[in-house]
């Protein structure tokens, strides 16, 4: 099954991916993305001065423009460099509780098959930090959309919590409710992600209902493969494409 909706989310080597952007430039023929570095990344796309030049090389290509904006950790980013993205995508992969970080590296390899176990789940499985992540999960979600003004959420359930289990257990019906709630009084879309196949379908099932917008991420850092896991998440919660991202911010109202 061959899915021709637009893909934002995708990696180059100007963070952690591994393919030039000249190449991405290449395989737009192939199905229709963007690009969408980490930002901010190590040595790479430290500041917004990294940033502009990525900007200026990708649309020298032709390319749309994105960013995964690290939420929680990435600096505000100033209006010019905001305005300049075709479109900013934001997503966490770790949160601070009282000063100490919670990183979701070890969750992001299990959930990715990159390793046989996940050696935290004892931890992650004490329900009272699990409910405290999910509530700065929220926070840092707000702020990502009054502050800086994000236009997507990147793999919207994707957290340390993921590989616990039944993520209608693990993500509480109202949690989900709440997010899913900012995620339209923002105006931001929701992402359907390829590489950890979030969000599950009671989570898109819920966002439909709400009136949400979404998105396409297939969160390659790698050659463009099918979509295969998005078009069956798509078609199982019976999204209309109408509803999709085409490569650019949702229209809305000035914020
Ligand atoms: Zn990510
Ligand atoms: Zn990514």
């Amino acid at each position: 099954m061959t899915l021709a909706l637009f893909d934002h989310h995708i990696h180059s080597d100007r963070s952690d991916g591994t393919v030039s952007l000249a190449d991405r430039a290449k395989s737009v023929a192939i199905r229709p993305h963007g690009v969408s570095d980490h930002y901010p990344w190590r040595d790479k796309l430290r500041n917004e001065e990294d940033l502009k030049r990525y900007i200026d090389d990708a649309n020298r290509l032709g390319l749309r423009v994105g960013i995964e904006y690290d939420l929680g950790v990435a600096p505000p980013l100033s209006r010019g460099t905001h305005d300049a993205l075709h479109y900013v995508i934001g997503a966490i992969h770790q949160v601070e509780l009282d000063g100490e970080w919670i990183r979701y590296d070890d969750a992001g390899a299990f959930v990715k098959g990159r390793a046989q176990r996940f050696k935290e789940a004892e931890r992650f499985g004490a329900v009272e930090l699990r409910s405290r992540i999910l509530e700065r999960t929220l926070e840092v979600v707000a702020l990502g959309i009054e502050r800086d003004r994000i236009d997507i959420l990147g793999h919207p359930t994707f957290s340390a919590l993921q590989p616990i289990g039944d993520p209608e257990v693990v993500y509480p019906e109202e949690w989900q409710e709440r997010l899913i709630a900012m995620c339209v009084a923002g105006g931001i879309a929701i992402e359907i992600n390829e590489s950890y196949g979030v969000p599950h379908r009671e989570f898109l099932l819920r966002a439909a209902r709400r009136g949400a917008t979404f998105s396409v991420g297939s969160d390659t850092h790698f050659d463009l493969k099918p979509l295969a896991r998005t078009a069956v998440m798509i078609d199982e919660a019976g999204l209309p494409h109408a509803r999709f991202l085409a490569g650019a911010r949702p229209a809305r109202a000035e914020r």
